[in-house]
């Protein structure tokens, strides 16, 4: 279970814009940034301020590398709010992985004490990637932040979107027997005739843009619904697919231009080909089509002034999931299962070379045909009863795999419903805590939650909001595991979003309904 503390008091609706100016002074202490140092919003009429800036933190010492890791900031300030957005490449914020509980406070403790910068209004997003990130991956955040800072000029801003659907698939597989399977290296795939249908993908690239005075982009906030775990051939470390991506960006719109990406609700989007066999599994063409994509989008994008800047940042109370029974019925169909494995004639090596030749011909597979009709001219069936019998061998060996393969998927499942049951009884409560932000610049909103969010979640979010360009983004500022629909927790032990997931089916409409709160506010 999550032994993450909400690292700071944030219970009630905290409105940025009523914060004191404390980042002056921190500016200040960092050496003169006198443009931080100017009055409130109103008596200069309003400029919205940023800067970004990235730091390399990539674990060297973890093997070979591919590809660079980095932590992106980008830094907002409008009047006397301030508002730092982190961009991690790493697979959560805490709880799995290489990121500790401890550095999200501890980001945010150091921010507030060097730059006083509010807690809450520090929202950092992981993209998912697998990579392998260092040990001082907070200090290391904590001057990406400081370097966005220093960099901070006046700037205009603009929101829009992009469109990419080559390159991801939705990984749930609706069965013909009603469950839901998920595509997934950690087991193997039901047979092709039993899969019925599949899910939706979210297309939108949402985007952000800031431009300095003089036109040029200073940085690019992304957000898309994909997991980046594609890899890269041979297996080295690497940002994955939205690594590509930015760097994409980053080297079309010019030097020093930022482009942060914030993981959407991809809790279950696969890459495209995600299980592909025949070829290295490469993320960087799949990256470079993202990049391209979002690029499109930008240059759409009008930067105006606009120095609308908000933070709302609520704690969420939602109610924990009891897998007892469903642990209990995939127990029975675990042993069902193995009870249902029958002796067979055949083994791997005599399976093999039979089902080959048995599917290169219906009617002449032992021999040639000339062989068969000197048989019949002769009235011996010899062999067509040998052919009988080893298509009936076939079948039986095949039905054993199968059931082989299935165990794999109920045996994951099992492994991650039992973990999660521990983790609900050593809690002692039925509860979890999580953090909810609202966000706006300008025309951008976002709405955070710390789980990995299902995409029709961020499908029901987007078509509910008021605001035009409204996105959403998962695994930030925590992580609490899947977040599946109501309608997906049905299928608990089916899909491995489900089983790996320590909330109630109630949770979906209790944060929803947050979230449309939220923006209406916004
Ligand atoms: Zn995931």
């Amino acid at each position: 279970m999550p032994r993450r503390a909400i690292p700071h008091a944030c219970d009630n609706i905290r409105n940025s814009n009523r914060r004191p100016p404390r980042l002056a002074v921190a500016a200040m202490l960092l050496g003169g940034i006198c443009l931080l140092t100017a009055g409130p919003a109103e008596a200069r009429g309003a400029t919205l301020m940023a800067g970004a800036a990235k730091v390399d933190i990539t674990n060297r010492d973890a093997g070979p590398v591919n590809d660079p890791l980095y932590a992106r900031a980008l830094v907002i300030r409008s009047g006397e709010t301030t508002a730092v957005l982190v961009a991690v490449d790493a697979v959560a914020i805490g709880e799995i992985g290489y990121i500790t509980n401890e550095y999200l406070p501890t980001v945010r403790a150091t921010l507030n004490d060097e730059l006083g910068i509010p807690p809450e209004h520090v929202l950092i997003n992981a993209s998912h990637c697998h990579g392998i990130v260092c040990t001082d991956v907070a200090e290391r955040t904590v001057q990406a932040v400081k370097a966005a800072v220093e960099k901070m000029v006046p700037v205009t801003v603009g929101a829009g979107s992009g469109h990419e659907d080559r390159i991801m698939e939705n990984r749930r597989l609706k069965l013909k027997s009603g469950r839901e399977v998920d595509v997934r290296h950690a087991y193997s795939l039901p047979p092709d005739d039993a899969v019925a249908e599949v899910g939706p993908v979210d297309p939108q690239i949402g985007l952000l843009r800031l431009d300095r005075e003089d036109g040029t982009p200073l940085a690019v906030v992304y957000n898309f619904a994909c997991h980046p775990i594609q890899g890269v051939p041979g297996g080295a470390n690497t940002a994955d697919i939205t690594g590509f991506s930015s760097k994409v960006i980053e080297e079309n719109l010019g030097e020093d231009v930022i482009a942060l990406f914030l993981q959407g609700c991809g809790g279950d989007i696969n890459p495209i080909d995600y299980k592909d066999v025949d070829h290295p599994r490469s993320a960087e063409p799949l990256g470079n089509m993202l990049g391209l994509s979002a690029l499109a989008g930008v240059r759409t994008i009008d930067c105006r002034e606009d120095d609308r800047l908000t933070v709302i940042n609520e704690t969420l109370t939602l109610p924990r999931g009891d897998r007892t029974e469903r642990i209990a019925e995939l127990e029975s169909k675990q042993r069902q299962l193995l009870q249902s494995l029958r002796g067979t004639s055949l083994s791997l090596k005599t399976f093999l070379p039979l089902a080959v030749k048995y599917s290169l011909s219906d009617d002449y597979p032992s021999y040639y045909s000339h062989r068969y009709l000197h048989d019949d001219a002769l009235g011996r069936s010899d062999l067509r009863h040998l052919d009988a019998e080893n298509r009936r061998n076939i079948q039986a060996y095949m039905r054993n795999i199968h059931t082989m393969e299935e165990l794999t998927r109920v045996q994951t499942n099992l492994r991650l419903l039992r973990k999660h049951q521990a983790s609900l009884v050593a809690s002692g409560k039925r509860t979890v805590d999580v953090e909810v932000v609202g966000m706006r610049v300008g025309e951008f909103v976002l709405v955070t939650f710390p789980g990995e969010l299902t995409v029709r979640i961020g499908l029901n979010i987007k078509k509910a909001s008021p605001h035009d360009h409204t996105f959403v983004a998962g695994y930030t500022n925590g992580y609490i595991y899947y977040a599946p629909t109501a309608e997906q927790l049905l299928n608990v032990g089916g899909a491995q979003e489900d089983s790996d997931c320590i909330l109630a089916p109630e949770w979906q409409a209790i944060f929803e309904g947050k979230a449309a709160e939220i923006l209406e506010r916004l």
